[in-house]
């Protein structure tokens, strides 16, 4: 029986023939995570011990949402601006941070909670300050991480929502949302 915990290592999840423990896998793993793992090389020792290869600051998918600015790069709007508050440039962090509305949100809960740099980082790094942040949401029995990325899931949602449907939701309903969602996950 493998346990997902901060140690497992990859090469806990490769048998001794070589190939994936699909076993182990099927344990950890919700069954639609298991297709990226098909087409996936299993790990050698040619290339040396298990280590940690990955780079957020390169790495693409942190900024994959499809906001105006990526949809203005790829011919599919005439701006990248913000429709919601006419910012010049909708970007993930606009949308997630800095937007008029989230703004609020933020500074709602930052009156509470001590974030410093909370609303200077770039992107990537205000990612990993928040989903590395365990203290508790200030009154809760909430962990911030679990929170924050409960949050920030149901703003992208409102986001679209407000845009596409015309629909809003108060700020104080949002909150509340997003605890009870992350109520589910401690
Ligand atoms: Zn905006």
């Amino acid at each position: 029986m493998v346990t997902a915990n901060n140690d497992l290592k990859v090469s806990q999840l490769v048998l001794p023939n070589g190939s994936w423990n699909w076993v182990a896998f099927r344990q950890l793993l919700h069954p639609h995570a298991l297709e990226h793992f098909f087409n996936s090389p299993v790990s050698t020792l040619i290339v040396g011990p298990d280590r940690c290869i990955w780079e957020p600051e390169k790495h693409a998918l942190w900024d994959k949402v499809l906001t105006n600015v990526s949809c203005y790069h790829r011919n599919l709007t005439d701006t990248p601006s913000c429709q919601i508050c006419g910012a010049s440039s909708e970007s993930s962090l606009h949308i997630l941070r800095d937007c008029s509305t989230t703004g609020t949100i933020w500074l709602s809960l930052l009156h509470h909670q001590s974030l410093p740099d909370f609303q200077n980082l770039a992107l990537v790094d205000w990612l990993i300050l928040n989903i590395d942040n365990r203290q508790l949401l200030v009154g809760t029995n909430v962990p911030w991480n679990v929170f924050f990325c409960s949050l920030i899931w149901q703003i992208w949602k409102c986001h679209n929502s407000h845009i596409f449907a015309a629909s809003t939701i108060s700020n104080t309903d949002l909150i509340h949302m997003s605890r009870a969602w992350a109520l589910q996950y401690i």
